[in-house]
């Protein structure tokens, strides 16, 4: 049966430092977050009562009535969704801890908690999701957070899931730390690695990521192109009054090139875009469609829109046409 709903709400699950969620999406106007349990702490999950909750927010959702936080949500759309009750979507964000300092990362209001949060092992968790079946070998895994490579269980849980044939995994790291679990699943071809490294220059880096660690990311970052097969990204956030700088940017997508990656991401600051979003100015647009027209002319593969800039481009598609419908 075709109806509006999203991969999430049908079968995800997302891993927050003290609770279960459906996902972590949350730039639109109904704000996400949609609870699945709470004050969580890494116990084992009982899956009846998980997917029966689950069932009736899916059924509402197959009636028309979605959960009031997804409202504006660009996830939501028309398709023929599978029954069932498997994961197919996970978020692994639960944890905060960081080797890095970026300026408008979310810890930065109390760095010396989010650092010191001690949280829970998640690979039990993960395990009794295989040991189930209840985790779909063709999922989308993506770790978030803090930095997953520091993670006491990080190795092993990357090998569990490549171990159990996991095919899409998706790392979001800062690249100072190299991990051979991530090269191994680069060489196998079933990893994507994003790296935020919103800059090209060292000075333009250690000003938004307060760690003097610039060289040591790129060379990372070459040393994992060398591992071939799976995707890397280099990702720029642009932040403006930072590194709203073009020729920044021109190098940004040079120095990708040079290292031996070939796709990018890039996204808007969080705080900023909210603050700024019905009132964008124009040489946002300008840097926006530098990047996402002109990537190809630095001989890169693909770019990535992450969330806040989906929804800038989303929104002047949107305003393009009701101008014209006029
Ligand atoms: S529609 Fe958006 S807010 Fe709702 S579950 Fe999907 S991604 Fe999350
Ligand atoms: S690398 Fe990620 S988690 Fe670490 S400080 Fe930067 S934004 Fe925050």
């Amino acid at each position: 049966m075709k109806y509006i709903s999203c991969i999430h709400l049908e079968h995800g699950i997302t891993f927050f430092s003290n609770s279960v969620q459906i996902c972590c999406i949350s730039s639109h106007p109904g704000g996400g977050r949609i609870m699945q349990i709470d004050n969580y702490k890494g116990e084992p999950i009982d899956w009846d009562d998980f997917f029966s909750k689950r069932n009736i927010l899916r059924e509402n959702t197959r009636k028309g009535e979605p959960p009031k936080q997804c409202e504006g949500c660009y996830y939501l759309k028309e398709d023929e969704w599978n029954e069932g009750n498997y994961i197919d979507e996970v978020l692994i964000g639960h944890f905060t801890h960081c080797n890095c300092n970026c300026i408008y990362c979310y810890t930065e209001a109390d760095k010396k908690f989010f650092n010191s949060n001690v949280t829970y092992n998640i690979y039990p968790v993960m395990k009794d999701m295989i040991d189930k079946g209840i985790l779909s070998k063709h999922a989308t895994i993506t770790f978030g957070g803090g930095e997953p490579t520091i993670l006491q269980e990080f190795e092993e849980l990357i090998n569990l899931l490549l171990d159990y044939d996991v095919y899409n995994i998706r790392i979001h790291s800062d690249g100072i730390k190299y991990s051979p679990g991530i090269e191994r699943g680069l060489r196998l071809g079933k990893i994507t690695l994003i790296t935020s490294v919103d800059s090209s220059s060292p000075k333009v880096y250690e000003k938004i990521k307060q760690v003097p660690c610039h060289d040591k990311v790129w060379a990372n970052l070459k040393k994992y192109a060398d591992a071939k097969n799976g995707l890397i990204r280099t990702k720029y956030v642009l932040i403006p009054g930072v590194n709203d700088n073009l020729s920044e940017i021109k190098n940004w997508m040079k120095k990708t090139y040079d290292s031996g990656v070939r796709n990018i991401a890039f996204d808007i600051e969080d705080n900023w875009f909210k603050e700024h979003r019905e009132n964008i100015p124009q040489y946002i647009y300008v840097m926006f469609d530098f990047v996402y027209e002109g990537y190809k002319q630095y001989n890169l593969e693909s770019c990535e829109l992450y969330e806040r800039a989906f929804n800038l481009k989303v929104d002047r598609e949107n305003r393009q046409k009701n101008l014209s419908d006029c």
